[in-house]
């Protein structure tokens, strides 16, 4: 499948490619829709949905328990998909590829078994421009075991702060969990050269790659993160599935997550013992129709290629920059350089909500508010902001449509 040649007039043809998303033909408020929220979800093309469609009515089983043809089928599309993960993030092993519900869930996952480990007085950095799904797991667990956390703070134009990130490590510092790429700001950063810093201080480096799955070219063995994490719905898959790739000599010395079925060795009311990697960490049921149909998600990225996804968001996102600029009063979050398709703007003190309400309207579907990012907000004084951000399917046209529609609104206050 991922030898496919990759076939390049499908990317050049925007209309082929759209035809491929039936809710792109929708209109909202009698306009059509213009959907620019895809760093909250991306929608999902007729191929990935089929796939769904083609599990339940042909390959519906429970994984892992059972002999008959069924059940190994289904446990086939499931470990297909594990090896299309592995190729896709390059890890050296599919059993250090983890199935979950999303990043959050992966974050979590780490956060509490590797948690474990960490005692009273102990550290760890995360930064400003953190999700809250890599904030809050380690709030709960740093309160239950009194770690202090840090966080690296973040320049004007949305860049971290290298230099205070280095003066961060003490002693005690045990962890380091950073997104690869805003959610808010776009940024992207330098994880490579920031796990290395931790590396030389003997701390392992936890990657949320959440923004950065749908746009970036992900290498853990390159990075030589120790854990990386990121969700399906975000790149143009179904909902409810995530990976968390762990390097494997961290999950072997962690304790499972959750207990259940699938992740035992041997059960007696004496001692339990679990299940070799990945599945001591994936208790009970995976959801094996949405990770099946991931992997059409992960073919279907292979198949457009990243690097042509990321240059046609990249002309999308200059010329909605340089338009949105020439609006009085505009602000835009986040201007470092080579970050991903996503703007984050307020005009003058129209609030992001009215903003949005007023957009919708106009057909144009954008996020408002603080993006589960408050202490990022709290960073540049503001309660929200308004974001567009755009994916695959979204064309030059639609741009100029939303920087109109911005425009619009703004000349009603
Ligand atoms: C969306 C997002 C998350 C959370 O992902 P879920 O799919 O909701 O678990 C975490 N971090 C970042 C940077 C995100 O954009």
């Amino acid at each position: 499948m991922l030898e496919r040649i990759r076939d390049k007039k499908l990317l050049m043809n925007i209309d082929e490619i759209r035809a491929e998303y039936p809710i792109l033909t929708r209109e909202v408020a009698g306009k059509p829709l213009i959907y620019l929220d895809n760093a909250a979800t991306s929608q999902t093309p007729r191929c990935v949905v089929e796939a769904i469609d083609q599990m339940y009515y042909h390959y519906k089983a429970n994984v892992h328990r059972g002999v008959h043809t069924l059940s190994q089928e289904a446990t086939d599309h499931v470990e297909a998909t594990r090896e299309l993960v592995r190729r896709f993030i390059n890890a050296g092993s599919t059993d250090e590829v983890i199935f979950t519900r999303g990043t959050t869930e992966s974050i979590n996952l780490v956060a509490s078994s590797f948690g474990e480990k960490l005692y009273s007085g102990d550290e760890i950095i995360l930064t400003v421009m953190e999700h809250h799904s890599n904030i809050v797991p380690w709030q709960l667990i740093g309160h239950r075991k009194r770690i202090r956390i840090r966080a690296v703070p973040v320049s004007d134009d949305g860049q971290l702060d290298l230099e205070a990130y280095e003066d961060m490590f003490t002693d005690n510092t045990r962890f380091v969990a950073l997104a690869h790429v805003s959610n808010v700001l776009g940024t992207v950063n330098p994880v490579k050269q920031m796990i290395a810093i931790a590396h030389r201080h003997g701390v392992p480096v936890l990657i949320d790659g959440a923004q950065a799955a749908p746009h970036v070219p992900i290498d853990v063995q390159d990075l030589d993160c120790d854990f990386y994490a990121l969700s399906s719905h975000k790149m143009y898959g179904p909902a409810g599935v995530g990976v968390l790739y762990g390097k494997r000599r961290w999950l072997e010395s962690m304790e499972p997550y959750q207990g259940g079925g699938e992740m035992i060795g041997r059960v007696t009311f004496e001692r339990t013992t679990f299940a070799d990697l990945p599945f001591k960490f994936e208790a009970g049921t995976p959801d094996f129709v949405g990770i099946s149909a991931f992997g059409a998600a992960i073919d279907y990225i292979q198949r457009l290629g990243l690097d042509h996804i990321a240059a046609h968001e990249h002309a999308l996102l200059e010329r909605a920059t340089d338009e949105l600029l020439t609006i009085d009063g505009m602000r835009i979050f986040g201007t470092a350089p080579g970050k991903s398709a996503v703007i984050s703007f307020l005009v003058r003190d129209i609030s992001s909500y009215d903003m949005g309400l007023l957009l919708d309207k106009l057909g144009v579907a954008v996020r408002t508010g603080h993006h589960c990012a408050q202490p990022l907000m709290d960073r540049y004084g503001v309660t929200g902001t308004v974001r567009a951000s755009f994916a695959l399917y979204n064309t030059l046209d639609e741009v100029d449509r939303f920087v109109a529609a911005v425009r619009r609104v703004a000349s009603m206050f």
